[in-house]
């Protein structure tokens, strides 16, 4: 047997485009052909450099404010959704709307409301600055505390320490989030739950993926954008089940050659925001280096799909 023939790439599966990327990205794509450019997008469609180039060259305009937009054009909101005084801004400026938020980012703006109606204070576990934080917090800013992992529990104030309720960023490491869960837990023995799970699907599958995955890879390659909060945490799980080195990549061009030094087995999975054909120049770029065979293993099946936002369906007269 060659050396060759010992290098393997395992590849994890789900891994990828979930539901609420696929669904945001078609949403600009749509409305492209269908009003023609300039289509204007708040934020990044989603958090992927790619992605937003390749809108970018077919008539997407990227602006960070709604107010740099031009009255009456068409704007798309991001998958990470909105605070409720952007859509009052979009409606000064008679902006024609449509909202790409992922559904599973809406049910976390409509779990604040109603905590927030109910009076509790709310522990929203995320990272400071990520878009979707601020999201949810425009939603009820005189009830939510932001809590950035365990070590920040001991900095959180509220006013009644019986009526504290916690949710989530949906892109958070599952384990770290537990961790935290359970430190708010020791400080408000009444903590109340959200309904259901606030991280994501799609962001619990990749992490169960990339375990498994990690446990049997020195290396793992994540392919990602550095703002995309599902694959930093990628890298971080890799790391923690097994992998001995772990780094995120948005091009194959990126990989060093000497991280495969002394390597055998390459993992290699992506982000919730990135296309597969990011992951298939990987495959190729490693199998130009002996590492040749994939092996595809799959932890969770996916189904999910969701319908495009409800403006472009009444315009392209789709019933939901
Ligand atoms: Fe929606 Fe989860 Fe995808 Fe974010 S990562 S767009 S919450 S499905």
């Amino acid at each position: 047997m060659t050396a060759n023939s010992q290098r393997r790439v395992l590849l994890a599966k789900p891994r990828g485009y979930c539901a609420g990327v696929d669904r945001a990205v078609q949403a600009v794509e749509i409305a492209l052909e269908k009003y023609g450019a300039p289509i204007y997008v708040r934020k990044q469609i989603v958090h992927n450099v790619h992605v937003v180039k390749t809108l970018e060259e077919r008539g997407a305009v990227f602006v960070d404010e709604t107010e740099e937009v031009p009255e009456g054009a068409i704007v798309v909101f991001s998958a990470h959704g909105v605070a409720p005084v952007v859509h009052e801004e979009a409606q000064g400026l008679s902006l024609r709307t449509i909202d790409a938020t992922c559904p599973l980012v809406t049910k976390v703006h409509k779990e604040a409301v109603r905590f927030a109606a109910q009076g509790y204070d709310i522990l929203l576990i995320g990272h400071e600055g990520h878009e979707e934080v601020i999201g949810t917090t425009g939603e009820a800013p005189d009830h939510i505390h932001l809590v950035d992992g365990p070590d920040d529990v001991a900095n959180v104030h509220v006013r009644d320490p019986e009526k504290v309720a916690w949710l989530s960023q949906t892109t958070l490491s599952v384990d770290e989030t537990i961790a935290t869960v359970e430190k708010l837990r020791e400080r408000f023995p009444n903590l109340t739950d959200p309904p259901s799970d606030d991280i994501c699907y799609a962001t619990q599958n990749r992490q169960t993926a990339v375990k498994e995955m990690a446990a049997r890879s020195q290396l793992v390659i994540v392919v990602g954008s550095t703002n995309s909060s599902n694959s930093v945490r990628l890298v971080e799980v890799a790391k923690e089940h097994g992998a001995d080195d772990a780094y995120l990549v948005d091009y194959a061009e990126q990989i060093d050659p000497a991280w495969l030094d002394g390597v055998t087995t390459v993992g290699v999975t992506s982000g919730a925001s990135v296309p597969d054909e990011l992951v298939q120049d990987v495959l190729a770029w490693l199998a130009e280096r002996g590492f040749g065979e994939a092996e595809e293993i799959e932890s969770v099946q996916e189904s999910m799909r969701f319908s495009l936002p409800k403006e472009l369906r009444k315009d392209l007269r789709i019933t939901p």
